[in-house]
């Protein structure tokens, strides 16, 4: 059989699907319209397998896992770039097949000539296997597999699975794992383990016990040992059921780890590593909570396989800097100002940012604001531990966003005295109510789709705070 025959039959396509997605980029432009999906959309549209035609550049590193994986990708990029490599990315824009295509349709010219050196790839759970039909990375990290919104990703063994089955196209791809995740750290095998691996090589990187209490997670995401269905047993964890286990029936038991972090010390954001030489060597921590530690971990096992020297990693991690979109801080008269992006529909992640401020000793408040599509499932806020803002030092939480009732039931359930909640429909009055007085921090903790009202909210606390009236003019 001629093996060039579909190319010819699709050679057509492929240009018709090309042209038209390169052409729709200024048009999109032009009229003023965001689409990181539409010329990819539309280039598959004309040539369905337009993915796997298209050039590509010769080293791809992607990026999954439920949390984590677009700061860890924004992380990788800012480095890369700074290296002075051409870095095409996704980072701006969709995480899924559409998003991944747009993506690298910009890095190639309309003779279809790839121009960059590189490409980093955020990589959708779900789409993992539609991409990786046509797109294979040398590298793919992954950051975790953990409960995730239930209407969309059913359970982590669903996911498991589906990123499985997208390792399975790409045999020569070196999966970077976390050994420290009870769940992603099989990928790669059957869940559990050993039998029917895969040709792939594993890595594995994680973090050693740093001797502190994790809360205990109200509904865990690692409750019974995928081989033989017994009670695992944590030797130690660094928060929600990321940590080293074993299996006292079967002996099944986390994966040794080739990049460890020894010693985390947060106050002067720098993590010891050692890697499976033994070798010992420092690196500045972007940021000082716990889940951006394991990101950091995952970044520094990735660049020690791509070959970069533990000095440059360290120099590299050093003039990263975490988007903003996640994160920010802002000081106003002495008080700390921060915003944080809480996923609601994810249990896990939001209960590690409550753990995260209920382990931060300052005297605060807390603004949740949670804005959701009307119909979306509620269970996950019974999944979440609200529990843990039942602390001495959170004076008042003020709750907003269309989600603002839903969770003033779930803060009474999880015993938070109601003196200290206030509900507000109107979330421009949150201001109004922030006390200025007695506290040393707020946090804000949005969804990822309400960052400007999130800002503005900020904007006008600050304002207050530094003896405005607490609304613009
Ligand atoms: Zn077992």
């Amino acid at each position: 059989m001629d093996k060039r025959e579909p190319e010819k039959r699709g050679g057509v396509r492929f240009w018709l699907a090309l042209w038209a997605a390169k052409l729709s980029v200024p048009v999109l432009k032009l009229t003023r319209h965001n689409g990181t999906h539409f010329p990819g959309s539309l280039a598959m549209r004309i040539c369905p397998d337009f993915l796997r035609r298209l050039s590509k550049p010769e080293k791809i590193v992607a990026v999954t896992g439920t949390n984590g994986k677009t700061t860890s990708t924004n992380l990788i990029c800012g480095m890369l770039r700074a290296r002075g490599l051409r870095v095409l990315s996704n980072t701006l824009g969709s995480n899924m097949y559409a998003g991944v295509a747009t993506a690298l349709m910009e890095g190639v010219s309309v003779f279809n000539r790839c121009h960059s050196d590189m490409a980093v790839l955020e990589v959708d759970e779900r789409s993992a296997r539609y991409i990786f039909a046509h797109v294979k990375p040398q590298f793919l990290a992954v950051t975790n597999i953990t409960r995730d919104s239930i209407q969309r990703n059913a359970h982590q063994e669903y996911i498991f699975d589906l990123v499985n089955l997208g390792i399975s196209y790409t045999p020569e791809t070196v999966l970077i794992l976390n050994a420290d995740d009870p769940v992603s750290s099989f990928l790669g095998e059957t869940f559990g383990g050993g039998e029917g691996a895969f040709p792939n090589r594993r890595v594995y990187y994680g973090i050693a016990d740093q001797g502190q209490d994790a809360f205990l997670p109200g509904v865990p995401d690692f409750s019974v040992c995928p081989k033989c269905g017994g009670k695992p047993e944590f030797s130690y964890r660094l928060y929600r059921t990321i940590g080293q286990f074993h299996c006292p029936k079967c002996g099944t038991s986390s994966k040794e780890r080739d990049y460890t972090g020894l010693r985390l010390d947060f106050e002067n954001r720098r993590l010891t590593v050692e890697d499976r030489s033994g070798a010992r060597f420092d690196c500045p921590l972007p940021s000082d909570s716990i889940f951006n530690a394991y990101n950091t971990m995952m970044i520094v096992a990735l660049f020690g396989e791509m070959g970069y020297s533990r000095q440059e990693t360290a120099r590299l991690l050093g003039e990263a800097q975490i988007t903003d979109r996640r994160f920010t801080l802002e000081t106003a008269g002495g008080i700390n100002l921060y915003t944080y992006a809480a996923k609601g529909q994810n249990g896990s992640a939001i209960s590690s940012v409550f753990e995260y401020l209920a382990k931060d000793p300052s005297k605060k408040e807390v603004v949740v604001m949670l804005y959701e599509h009307f119909g979306d499932t509620l269970t996950w806020l019974y999944e979440s531990d609200f529990e843990y803002l039942d602390q001495e030092n959170i004076s008042k939480i003020i709750l907003t966003g269309n989600r603002y009732l839903d969770c003033e039931l779930r803060m009474k359930l999880a015993g938070i005295p109601a003196e200290k909640i206030v509900c507000l429909e109107d979330e421009t009055r949150v201001p109004e109510y922030v006390d200025t007085e007695g506290i040393e921090s707020v946090y804000f903790l949005h969804d990822v789709y309400c960052m400007e009202k999130t800002m503005r909210c900020r904007q006008l606390v600050k304002k207050r705070i530094l003896g405005g009236d607490g609304h613009e003019n």
